[in-house]
């Protein structure tokens, strides 16, 4: 019996498409209400660079980006913009892991 082979009903493509939509938070239903209306901070910008807007979750991050777009404004911790004053991040808090726009 040599028969047709049994077409694949699903590609690995198609797998993989699924366990992507199926495990990334993508900021939506409940979990990401809180997300979105900015009482949960963990793991979102949290600075704002004071030169020009741009904003970074941490402070590394922040000096990073200072070293490379402002290289003659010495970076002074103090005049980042810490959008999240009012509420400190808790770091033992499980965090959203939005991780969409950060696609390579
Ligand atoms: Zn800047």
């Amino acid at each position: 019996m040599t028969g047709k082979a049994k077409p694949k009903k699903h590609t690995a493509k198609e797998i993989a498409a699924k366990l992507d939509a199926a495990t990334t938070n993508r900021g939506g239903g409940k979990a990401g209400v809180a997300d979105r209306t900015g009482q949960e901070k963990g793991g979102h910008a949290k600075y704002e660079c004071p030169h020009c807007k741009t904003t970074a979750p941490d402070v590394k991050t922040m000096q990073i980006h200072h070293d490379a777009r402002h290289p003659k404004i010495p970076f002074e911790e103090d005049k980042l913009v810490n959008r999240h004053a009012t509420t400190a991040a808790d770091s033992s808090k499980s965090r959203p892991g939005v991780r969409g726009s950060l696609k390579k």
